[in-house]
């Protein structure tokens, strides 16, 4: 079962503040798309990483990535103006050989190769889609006019949502192949990820556990969080895998 992982890594990161492409701003010296790489190959799951750069940055990229793949195949593509897009051009550039695909954010950059190791697991075992998933510590509210990334003051709130039935979805999400190309030529533009296309054409999307440490990085604070990591990894001061995510907690 030939695998490969797609990593989109074209976002400008707006919500990090000015600097970089995301994929290329710096934890612990080293930038987070290499961190990510890195822990897909180390994770001994895939054979082939396709990463979908910001087109002016292909070449440094593929410069950046060459040295870090050892012997897992690497090609780079030019992403495009949406994750969607960019994980499109991915898709589109896979060998015919490929059967099962996971898609994983750049943004993931220190997701525990435990994670790849049971979604790629779940689709061994028969799995079409599969998704890693944490439960969801804070009460979500459905709020009115809410269209934004933040949300709006004076907004109302229309209703609260049953926290026991709701997950929060990280990555990688894993593929049958023929199922991630049916699932992107039948997608309309603007899906957040992939499964939820998948679940579009009606495929059963499987969850498996995520993990804490799968986090996006998204905001300044997620960078000191990845720093934070980072150093307790290396003095062992923070169990990798600990038990399954917990239940939620109240409040
Ligand atoms: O913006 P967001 O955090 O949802 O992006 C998730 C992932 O999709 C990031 O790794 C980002 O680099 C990637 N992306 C992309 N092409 C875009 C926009 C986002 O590859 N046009």
């Amino acid at each position: 079962m030939p695998t490969a992982a797609i990593v989109p890594a074209a976002g400008r990161g707006e919500r990090l503040g000015p600097g970089a492409p995301k994929a290329l701003r710096e934890v612990a010296g080293v930038p987070l798309l290499v961190h990510a790489v890195r822990g897909l190959c180390d994770s001994g799951q895939v054979d082939l990483v396709v990463v979908a750069a910001p087109p002016t940055d292909r070449a440094a990229v593929e410069s950046l990535l060459r040295p870090v793949v050892a012997d897992v195949a690497l090609a780079v593509v030019d992403g495009g103006e949406t994750r969607q897009q960019s994980v499109a051009a991915a898709l589109d550039s896979l060998p015919d050989d490929v059967d099962v695909v996971l898609v994983h954010d750049a943004a993931r950059a220190f997701t525990p190769a435990e994670v790849c190791a049971r979604v790629v697991a779940a689709l061994r075992a028969g799995a079409e889609a599969v998704v890693p998933v944490l439960p969801v510590a804070d009460t979500i509210k459905q709020v009115s006019g809410a269209t934004g990334a933040t949300g709006a003051t004076g907004n109302t709130v229309e209703a609260t949502l049953d926290r026991t039935s709701l997950r929060a979805v990280q990555t990688p999400q894993g593929f049958r192949r023929d199922v991630l190309v049916r699932a992107h030529a039948a997608s309309s533009a603007g899906a957040t990820d992939d499964a939820s296309l998948a679940e579009a054409l009606g495929v059963a999307v499987t969850v498996v556990d995520g993990s804490d440490e799968a986090f996006k990085v998204t905001r300044p604070l997620d960078l000191l969080l990845a720093e934070a990591l980072l150093r307790a990894r290396a003095t062992s001061a923070y169990d990798e895998e600990p038990p399954g995510p917990g239940a939620p907690q109240a409040g």
